[in-house]
């Protein structure tokens, strides 16, 4: 088998180069990380789920319009991706008080914000993703005055429809985090929609019960990580036969 040129790993995603130029290949890992990396484990079935569900939701906003780098699926664990030049902004949209917010600001876990808030956060886990302002992204020269409102722009209306897709299958958006890459095609650039949108990236609560189903059950030790996604596959609509649990591959079968 020819060996694929690493282009980058990361906690919970490697990316390869791709089968063309201007491509690359995203693939899942099962790797869940909390805290900064302080927390580290092994989560079966975790890299399919995400590849799976990131799939769906960017399928669905390329329906409404929002450029993004997904081209398709390439199997379990992978997705063809558009190369971009990633902005080195985390930019998180909230619409309940939780996290870090809630720690911030004294604000107790699950009360409704006033109107939904974009905060940014410059992507470095050395600093461990200090939020900074508007300012240090145009004085440090991360993004122009209009990349910053064209973020804003598609923040808010991934956030609208994202609210309305969860709230359809009884799941609150509490908050998530995405990123942006700048797209270059001839001399024509533009903002897109990169990386990925998963219960890794989303905080997401059953609308009855209240159930996290998203990365806090691994953070704090609230139950299945993996069976927490599988259900939010589940609303979605997403089947699939799952590797099985414990499987590392491919075994030999005798017959
Ligand atoms: N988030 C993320 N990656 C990060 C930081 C945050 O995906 O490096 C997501 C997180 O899962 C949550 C939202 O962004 O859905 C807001 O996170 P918060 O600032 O509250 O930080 P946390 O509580 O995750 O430390």
């Amino acid at each position: 088998m020819k060996s694929r040129r690493r282009i980058y790993e990361g906690k919970a995603k490697v990316l390869y180069e791709g089968p063309e130029p201007g491509t690359l290949v995203q693939h899942f890992k099962d790797d869940a990380t909390a805290f900064n990396n302080k927390k580290h484990e092994q989560v079966d079935g975790k890299g399919v789920l995400n590849n799976r569900i990131s799939e769906h939701l960017f399928l669905r906003l390329n329906e409404i319009g929002i450029p993004n780098h997904f081209i398709r699926r390439l199997n379990m664990r992978e997705q063809l991706i558009r190369e971009v030049e990633i902005i080195p902004l985390e930019v998180i949209v909230r619409n309940i008080a939780a996290g870090s917010l809630s720690a911030r600001l004294g604000l107790d876990e699950g009360t409704p914000l006033p109107r939904s808030i974009v905060e940014f956060c410059f992507k470095d886990d050395k600093l461990g993703d200090p939020m900074v302002s508007e300012e240090h992204i145009t004085a440090f020269g991360w993004a122009s005055p209009p990349e910053i409102d064209e973020i804003m722009a598609l923040s808010l209306r991934i956030n609208d429809f994202l609210c309305g897709l969860f709230v359809g299958i009884g799941i609150r958006l509490v908050d998530f985090k995405i990123e942006f890459g700048r797209h270059f095609e001839n001399d024509m650039m533009r903002i897109v929609l990169a990386d990925e949108i998963s219960p890794d990236s989303c905080r997401l609560w059953d609308i009855k019960t209240e159930a996290k189903l998203d990365k806090d059950v691994f953070r704090h030790d609230l139950g299945d990580l993996a069976d927490a996604y599988r259900e939010v596959a589940r609303r979605l609509g997403i089947f699939f036969d799952a590797e099985p649990k414990g499987s590392a591959g491919p075994k030999l079968v005798k017959t």
